[in-house]
C-alpha cells in the first residue's frame, strides 16, 4: 500500500487554514484535521473494504484510532471537499463536506481510493452545523452501502463504524423536543468522492480555471481512456458520467432502493451511490414513494421519479460543464441519448427481472400492466419478484394465493386483483414457450434479490445498538453480503414488513436529521 496525495498536491487547496464556516473561493479542498476525542471505539469493521485498501493488518487499537482520525498515517495532510449544489431543485450555493474529511488517498495493488471519515469534526464548509453524524444514520449508511455493493449496484463503501464516545444533540422530527443520542463515525471508501456539485459551485462563481483544472484531473485520473483535455474529450467525459450514472439508476430500481434526496451534491461524477440519508427500500410497490419527511409534500424524489431526477442533475452538470464545451447542441445530443438509453436498459431490466432474456420479447404495455398491477395491489416488491422462481406455468391457482399473501391487502381488497394477475401470468405463460424452465429461475435468482435491508430491519438493528447490543447489525451486515442466497436460517428477512413497522419514524418515515 502507498500512500499518495494527488487532490491537494495537483488542485488548489485553500490557503487559510482556518477551522472557521467560510466561503472557500479558487480551491477544491481545505486542510482540516479530524477532531481529537479521548474514548473512541469500533463497533464494526468490513475486511474486505480494509484489504482493499491494504490496511487489513492494522491492530484493533490502530484501526480504531484510524477510523476515528485520531491517528493519520505519515504523509498525508487531511482535507475536506469544497462542492455545491442544487437542493430540491434549487440552487444552495457552497455546501462542501461540513462533516467528512479525507483522511488517506491510497495505491493498492491496482486500486486508487480515497478513505473518507463521515462524522469526525467540523471542516469551514460545516456552515451552521456541528460536524458530526449520530449513531442511527451511521448503521444507516454502512449496512447499506455494503448491501449495494453485494447487489451489484455500484456504491462507496463502508470500511468501519465508530462511536466517538461523546453525545450529539439533534431533533430527530425538526418539532421542538432536541435528545441526545452517540457521536459516531463511518470510514467509507470510493475511488472518488467527487460529485456534480462539485463543478457546479465554481461555475457559478465564474472561477472557470478552477472549473477546468477540477475537470481535467478528474478525467487523468478517473476517466483514463478519454485522452487530453480538449472540447471533444470533455464531451466524451459528460456522456462517460452519463453512462454511468444510468447504469446506477436501473440498478436503483431493479432491487427497490429510494436514494430520498438526489441533490446535486449527493451525486456521484463515479455513478456511485452516495450519501446515505432518508433512503428507503420499496415494500408494497409505489412508484410515488418517497422515504424523506422533507420531501413528502412534492415527492420529488420518490421511487418512480428517480430516472427524471437523474436527468435534470445531468442538465445541471451540462451546465456546468458547458465553459468548457460551448456547444449546447453536442450536450442537448447526449441528455437526449440517455432517455433513450435509459428507457431501452429499463425494458431489458424488467424482463430479465421476469427471467427473460430475449431483446425480441422488449414489449412496454406488458411491463407497464405489471407495474399497475404490483402497485394497485400493494405487492412487496421483493417478495414478488423473487418468488417468480416459484412459478410453475400449469399451477396458476397455487401461485396467485402465493400472491394474494405478498400483499398488503387484505383478503377481500386483493379478490378485485385475482383475475388481473391471472391475465397476465397467462400472457407471462405464453411469453415463456421456449424458454428454459432453469434458465428462468437461475436468471430470476440473480436478477431480484432474496434479502434487501427493508427498512424496519435497519431500525431494528438501530435500536438494539443503541443500547450496546451489535447482534443485529452483525446478522444482518453478514446476511446482506449474500443477497441472492438462499439462507434457509434467515428466512424470517424474507417476510412482508410487520403491521407495526408501518407508520414508524425510522421504518416508513425518514427525516434528513442524522
Ligand atoms: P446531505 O443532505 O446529508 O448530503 O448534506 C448536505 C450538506 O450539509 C453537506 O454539505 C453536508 O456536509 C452538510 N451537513 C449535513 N449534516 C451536517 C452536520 N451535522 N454538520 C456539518 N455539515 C453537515
Ligand atoms: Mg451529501
Amino acid at each position: 500500500m502507498k500512500i499518495i496525495n494527488t487532490f491537494t498536491s495537483e488542485l488548489p487547496v485553500d490557503k487559510n487554514t482556518d477551522n472557521r464556516p467560510r466561503q472557500v473561493v479558487e480551491s477544491c479542498s481545505s486542510f482540516v484535521f479530524p477532531k481529537p476525542l479521548s474514548h473512541p471505539s469500533l463497533i464494526h469493521k468490513s475486511n474486505e473494504v480494509l484489504e482493499l485498501v491494504g490496511l487489513s493488518s492494522l491492530s484493533q487499537e490502530d484501526l480504531t484510532y484510524f477510523s476515528t482520525g485520531q491517528i493519520i498515517l505519515k504523509g498525508f495532510k487531511p482535507y475536506a471537499m469544497c462542492y455545491g449544489g442544487h437542493q430540491f431543485g434549487n440552487w444552495a450555493g457552497q455546501l462542501g463536506d461540513g462533516r467528512a474529511i479525507n483522511v488517506a488517498e491510497i495505491k493498492h495493488l491496482e486500486n486508487t481510493l480515497t478513505i473518507q471519515l463521515k462524522g469526525a469534526g467540523a471542516t469551514p464548509y460545516s456552515r451552521t452545523a456541528d460536524g458530526f453524524a449520530v449513531l442511527r444514520s451511521s448503521i444507516r449508511e454502512y449496512l447499506c452501502s455494503e448491501a449495494m455493493h453485494y447487489l451489484g449496484v455500484p456504491s462507496t463503501r463502508a470500511m468501519s463504524l465508530a462511536l466517538t464516545g461523546e453525545s450529539v444533540v439533534r431533533d430527530v422530527l425538526y418539532n421542538g423536543n432536541p435528545k441526545k443520542e452517540k457521536g459516531a463515525i463511518v470510514g467509507r471508501v470510493a475511488a472518488s468522492f467527487i460529485r456534480f456539485g462539485s463543478f457546479e459551485i465554481h461555475t457559478a462563481r465564474q472561477d472557470f480555471d478552477t472549473l477546468k483544472k477540477l475537470t481535467d484531473y478528474t478525467i487523468k485520473h478517473h476517466f483514463k481512456n478519454l485522452g487530453n483535455p480538449s472540447k471533444a474529450t470533455y464531451l466524451n467525459f459528460f456522456e462517460s458520467v452519463c453512462n454511468l450514472t444510468r447504469k446506477m439508476i436501473v440498478d436503483w430500481q431493479r432491487v427497490g432502493f429510494v436514494h430520498g434526496v438526489m441533490n446535486t451534491d449527493n451525486l456521484s461524477i463515479l455513478g456511485l451511490t452516495i450519501d446515505y440519508g432518508p433512503y428507503g427500500w420499496l415494500e408494497n410497490y409505489d412508484p410515488n414513494w418517497t422515504p424523506n419527511t422533507t420531501d413528502i409534500q412534492h415527492k420529488r424524489y420518490r421511487f418512480g421519479n428517480q430516472f427524471k431526477v437523474s436527468l435534470w442533475n445531468l442538465t445541471q452538470l451540462a451546465n456546468a460543464l458547458y465553459p468548457l464545451i460551448e456547444d449546447v447542441e453536442a450536450l442537448t445530443t447526449i441528455l437526449k441519448k440517455y432517455s433513450i438509453l435509459y428507457n431501452q436498459d429499463y425494458q431489458t431490466m424488467m424482463l430479465t427481472k421476469l427471467g427473460i432474456k430475449n431483446e425480441k420479447d422488449m414489449d412496454n404495455l406488458f411491463i407497464h400492466k405489471l407495474e399497475n398491477l404490483l402497485e394497485n395491489s400493494e405487492m412487496d416488491m421483493t417478495l414478488f419478484f423473487r418468488n417468480l422462481n416459484k412459478f410453475e406455468t400449469n399451477q396458476l391457482e397455487i401461485h396467485l394465493s402465493l400472491l394474494e399473501k405478498n400483499s398488503y391487502l387484505t383478503r377481500n381488497e386483493f379478490k378485485v386483483f385475482a383475475p388481473k394477475w391471472k391475465q397476465w401470468f397467462e400472457e407471462y405463460t405464453t411469453r415463456l414457450e421456449g424458454v428454459k424452465n432453469n434458465e428462468r429461475i437461475e436468471l430470476i435468482n440473480q436478477t431480484n434479490p432474496k434479502y434487501v435491508l427493508r427498512n424496519y430491519m435497519a431500525q431494528l438493528a438501530i435500536e438494539d445498538a443503541e443500547n450496546n447490543n451489535y447482534d443485529l447489525l452483525n446478522e444482518l451486515y453478514k446476511l446482506l453480503k449474500k443477497p441472492y442466497d438462499e439462507q434457509p436460517n434467515m428466512e424470517k428477512w424474507f417476510v412482508k414488513r410487520p403491521d407495526w413497522a408501518k407508520e414508524k419514524i425510522g421504518c416508513s418515515m425518514l427525516s434528513c436529521s442524522s
